[in-house]
């Protein structure tokens, strides 16, 4: 780290030698529409008129530092965040104000559909490793001290005699210009595992590398083996978020150089194997999707039985028995059942048997299995055309239809009704007619009906 940090209201540094105010001035104008601009005008006048100051902070300040889209704005407010909201709601008509008191957060949504997340600025206390942390009022100050990394520690003013005045304590704008990921102290990641992995989707998106001093307080920190402490929930939205993001390389790469495969396998992946297999299973997701719009897939549940689909199933089930995942009974399943579908399937040749085979898998399960082969291999193929025609094949003659031909109702009808489906899977039969003829030459139907 190696920063005396808290040089409160830093101002910007940099090539650019404009002042620091003209600058963000600039780059607002630059990214933000006029509309947005008078918004945040009209919000830091409002907020200062209740003597509660309004910042722009974290990630909206980082984007537009690096010239990115910010997907979200994010407001810290010092002071009754419910009363700015309410301030701002009633200044304009159409504009909706959503507040949560538990969180002292508030959303302002206006007529057009742009979005502000109100917060309070607060200190926050850790109670014990890995626990949530213990919140109280504060100022900005405080609030930017609280954050995960010095890129996510800025903040641009909204009042109205300092708008676009940059706040910058722990120097977020020079790591940011070195493309480092520092964070502001050193229980950091002690206090809030989590961070480590914010940190690497972070790290992915915005090609940084971990400073120095951080790599060393992150590995101290997995040595106390502090993810042990975090709730499976905590641990698997974040998780879920790293599998989200396009740079699958560049998640492996720093998986391994952070050392932090063990969250997700006991041991690291054999070099590029998973990594293309993983990549695969994405284009078959959005294979899925294309085909099948609006039909619901776990998209991550794919990309979770690629990962364990090698590895001993207890450590899926380890790791499954803490972790919210929506369908993880289906995914251990289809662990117990993948290999021996895959060498099964190599060697069925009737339609009906490849198709059982296939529809003893789960969706992502499916999925998981064709990531596994060559997009034109014969497997692959038949695992398509399942999806595509035999899925939601249905026999042509109904359990109803069979009694009405004289059928006994019970388990032997049961039986028959499977026998027809596969006989229509196989291609032997077409429609009921067909249907009819084949349960004659099976003895099931006496040739002459009554
Ligand atoms: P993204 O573009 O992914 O939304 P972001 O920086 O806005 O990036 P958010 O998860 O939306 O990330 O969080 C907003 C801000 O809240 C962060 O920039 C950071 O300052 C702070 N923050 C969020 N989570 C933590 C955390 N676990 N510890 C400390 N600060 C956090
Ligand atoms: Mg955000």
């Amino acid at each position: 780290m190696g920063r005396t940090a808290l040089s409160s209201h830093q101002t910007i540094s940099g090539t650019d030698n404009s002042p620091p105010a003209a600058q963000i001035h600039r780059l607002l104008r630059q990214h933000w529409s006029e509309a947005r601009l008078l918004r945040l005008h009209d919000i830091g006048k409002t907020a200062a008129r209740l003597g509660t100051p309004a910042y722009l902070v974290g990630g909206c300040v980082r984007d537009l530092l690096q010239n990115h889209p910010a997907p979200d704005t994010d407001l810290a407010i010092e002071g009754d965040v419910r009363a700015v909201a309410e301030a701002c709601t009633a200044q304009l008509s159409g504009m909706r104000c959503t507040y949560h008191p538990q969180f002292g957060t508030a959303i302002l949504e206006y007529p057009d559909g742009f979005r502000l997340d109100l917060a309070r600025c607060r200190v926050e206390h850790y109670p014990a490793p890995a626990a949530l942390p213990e919140v109280r009022p504060g100022d900005i100050v405080a609030d930017l001290a609280r954050r995960d990394f010095t890129i996510n520690a800025m903040a641009i003013s909204l009042d109205p005699g300092s708008f676009g005045g940059f706040l910058d304590p722990h120097g977020g704008r020079t790591d940011l210009q070195h493309g480092l990921l520092r964070v502001l102290h050193p229980l950091s990641f002690v206090d809030d595992p989590t961070r480590m992995l914010r940190g690497l989707r972070f790290a992915v998106r915005f090609h940084l590398r971990l400073e120095p001093g951080t790599h060393v307080l992150l590995k101290t920190a997995l040595a106390r083996d502090i993810f042990a402490r975090l709730s499976g929930a905590r641990l698997w939205r974040e998780l879920k978020y790293v599998l989200e993001l396009d740079d699958l390389a560049g998640v492996f790469e720093k998986l391994d150089a952070w050392q932090l495969w063990p969250l997700l396998r006991p041991v690291p992946p054999e070099p590029g194997t998973l990594l293309s297999s993983m990549q695969r299973g994405r284009q078959e997701i959005t294979w899925f999707h294309r085909h099948f719009p609006g039909e619901k897939l776990f998209d991550t549940s794919v990309l979770l039985t690629l990962i364990w689909r090698h590895i001993p199933w207890a450590e899926a089930e380890k790791r499954l028995h803490c972790w919210p995942v929506a369908d993880g009974h289906h995914i251990l399943r289809d662990l117990q059942l993948l290999s021996e579908v895959s060498e099964d399937l190599a060697k069925a040749t009737r339609p009906s048997t490849v198709a059982q085979l296939w529809a003893s898998l789960s969706l992502p399960g499916i999925l998981a299995l064709l990531a596994e082969h060559p997009e034109s291999d014969a497997v692959a193929e038949t695992g398509r055309h399942y999806l595509l025609k035999q899925r939601g094949l249905k026999s042509p003659l109904s359990g109803r239809d069979l009694q009405a031909m004289g059928l006994a109702p019970g388990p032997q009808l049961g039986k028959v009704l499977r026998r027809l489906y596969e006989a229509h899977l196989d291609g032997e039969i077409e429609d009921k007619e067909t249907a009819r003829q084949w349960l004659i030459r099976q003895g099931i139907l006496p040739s002459i009906q009554p």
